[in-house]
């Protein structure tokens, strides 16, 4: 299918054309200084001048030279779609929508967050419309990705009402940016973007910092608007809010001091050199102290910010940096990671120093082999993520929320085991004994030990079974069914911890043997998550769940439990009998298939 993704700002028309079945980049351009007589339209063989009057005639200039002879577009038929981006999504606007005139009405309600994007945003999808008819055109926002914040996240600490009536909360942007990222370090990282947890940076003209769990944006920078969070070119990000009310005070009007946040802060206002970075770290090097004092600034910010994100997540698998800046400046990357191997990041600086993600597939390592943490740097894509977006909203599931609804649940397979308390682990291991660490299982804080436990039951014995600690304050033990007839006992199935009325069982260690009153059973199969997850995925805890298992031995699991914890990872916990009977094992997936 082939995606034509357009971008209008206030001066420019920017657009990229994808064939989305192998996403090779047919074309690209640009119409910029619009509105003035020197509009033109820059392409891949060069530039002619465009009546740059209305957004119309440049789509119309667009569409001339995309289906020229020989051009990469003959056909207009052939066109699958027209992605745009549009900036804001406000709350009803949660993933890419195909746009009808109910949701080009959202967006004119949402210019009152954006009033610089939203409504050259919807001039722009107007105007494809007209001359883009009979396709469909769908809206990608910036805002989308993190629209399953958390509310602790999202909220400010100002009277609810401003909340509930006028929308006031965080909402996020340059979400394509940090998906983008996101998607990037779990490919090449070769682990399931459900098992990571992220930082991404994405440091341009603007810049923003997303915490990533799971996939899903946790937390980000960039507030009801893109003013707050990071120092950026010519905006100042975070500051008292008292500041300009101050201002204020003391006669600056409203448009004065909006042009003071918006446009002449940042490194910019630092600097006195203007927004580019390349120039305000020249002149530092060179020894200038006001653009100096800018990049401290700026890094001293990001570092700021890294350092709160990995407190939120519970540390980082990865801090991925992209943008103009983040993507070319080895001296903010390395400044930004100094001094942080206490958080396990240690930086590579030679890599960091000549590797370039554009020389290397888009994305490189600059960390060194042993930091825990990695630290990645991507060539980011944005268009090429709204397009991938347009696709999935195209083909009905639609984008951004539903697709990461989509996305597989890692498969934990549960093999027979113990859980002991200490009385029991005194009488087995003798008083006091402390187990010792084999390995960590994938919930936090949880692991296997050295030790084993021989299960006698009154038909047989299952010897070296696996003790998982932390100690309970009673003894648990987790059998597949097939374990429970070898034992001769009936356990039911159960939640781990509800154990009243259960069957008891004879426990053998090496100092003695203990036979408990209770405490056997089948493990009801369930699954872990975050909060996160569980708001992104539409459930709550204790809800019960269908998940798809496909393969060779294909079939829908009906009665999982979800079970929701901040320290939880995704993962469906099913035992041996369950998985074998699905065909499935510890690098298997399955899929989210609705509430019961
Ligand atoms: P935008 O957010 O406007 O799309 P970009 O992502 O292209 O902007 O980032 C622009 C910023 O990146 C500018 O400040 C520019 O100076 C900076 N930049 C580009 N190349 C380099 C480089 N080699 N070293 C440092 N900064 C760079």
């Amino acid at each position: 299918m082939k995606v034509l993704v357009v971008n209008v700002g206030s001066t420019s028309v920017k657009y990229n054309l994808y064939e989305m079945d192998t996403e090779e980049r047919l074309a690209v351009g640009r119409a910029e200084r619009m509105g003035t007589p020197d509009a033109v339209h820059v392409h891949e063989s060069g530039q002619v001048a465009v009546d740059g009057s209305s957004v119309v005639n440049a789509m119309k200039a667009i569409l001339e030279h995309l289906t020229r002879p020989g051009g990469p577009l003959p056909d207009p038929s052939a066109l699958g779609a027209v992605g745009h981006r549009v900036v804001h999504g406000g709350e009803q606007l949660i993933a890419p929508t195909k746009i009808d005139d109910r949701t080009l009405a959202v967006i004119d309600e949402c210019a009152r967050f954006a009033p610089l994007h939203n409504p050259v945003n919807a001039a722009g999808v107007r105007a494809a419309r007209e001359v883009f008819p009979g396709v469909p055109h769908v809206a990608v926002f910036d805002t989308a990705f993190h629209a399953a914040l958390p509310p602790h996240a999202f909220t400010y600490a100002l009277p609810h009402e401003l909340y509930t009536k006028q929308g006031v909360r965080r909402y996020g942007f340059h979400g394509p940016s940090h998906q983008f990222m996101a998607l990037s370090a779990a490919e090449y990282l070769k682990t399931d973007l459900s098992r990571l947890k992220l930082v991404t940076c994405h440091l341009g003209g603007g810049a923003s910092v997303t915490a990533i769990d799971g996939g899903i944006s946790v937390e980000t920078s960039m507030g009801m608007t893109p003013l707050e969070g990071l120092v950026m070119g010519t905006r100042s990000g975070d500051l008292d809010p008292a500041i300009p009310l101050i201002l204020a005070e003391s006669g600056m009007s409203f448009d004065a001091i909006d042009t003071l946040l918006n446009k002449q802060s940042g490194l910019a206002g630092l600097s006195g050199r203007g927004a580019d970075f390349r120039d305000i770290q020249q002149a530092a090097e060179a020894g200038d102290k006001r653009a100096r004092l800018a990049v401290d600034v700026f890094v001293h910010r990001i570092r700021k910010y890294i350092g709160a994100y990995a407190a939120v997540l519970g540390g980082a698998d990865a801090i991925v940096f992209t943008g103009g800046i983040g993507e070319n400046s080895a001296l903010v990357r390395s400044r930004v990671c100094e001094h942080l191997l206490y958080m396990g990041i240690a930086l590579d600086e030679a890599a960091n120093g000549t590797l370039r993600a554009a020389d290397h597939g888009g994305i490189v390592e600059v960390s060194l082999p042993r930091s825990p943490t990695k630290v990645l740097v991507v060539r980011t894509d944005e268009e090429r993520m709204i397009a991938r977006e347009v696709v999935r909203a195209i083909a009905g599931s639609t984008g951004a929320i539903r697709s990461v609804r989509a996305r597989p649940i890692p498969v934990g397979v549960s093999v027979r085991h113990v859980h002991l308390s200490r009385a029991d682990a005194d009488v087995l291991f003798g008083p006091g004994y402390e187990l010792t660490k084999k390995r960590d299982v994938t919930q936090p804080g949880q692991y296997v030990t050295r030790e084993t436990v021989d299960v006698i039951g009154p038909k047989g014995e299952i010897t070296d079974v696996a003790i998982i600690v932390p100690l309970r304050k009673q003894s648990q033990v987790e059998l597949a069914k097939t374990d429970a007839f070898k034992l001769g006992v009936s356990p039911p199935l159960r939640e781990s911890g509800k154990l009243e009325g259960t069957p008891g069982i004879t426990l053998r260690g090496p100092a003695g043997t203990v036979t408990t009153q209770g405490g056997v059973i089948l493990a009801h199969r369930h699954v872990h998550m975050s909060p996160a997850q569980a708001t992104d995925y539409g459930v709550a805890d204790k809800d019960m769940i269908k998940v798809r298992v496909e393969g060779d031995r294909e079939m829908t699991m009906g009665d999982v439990i979800v079970r929701v914890h901040p320290e939880y990872t995704l993962d469906l916990h099913i035992d041996t009998d369950e998985a074998n009977a699905a065909g499935l094992n510890n690098d298997s997936v399955v899929a989210f298939d609705g509430l019961q």
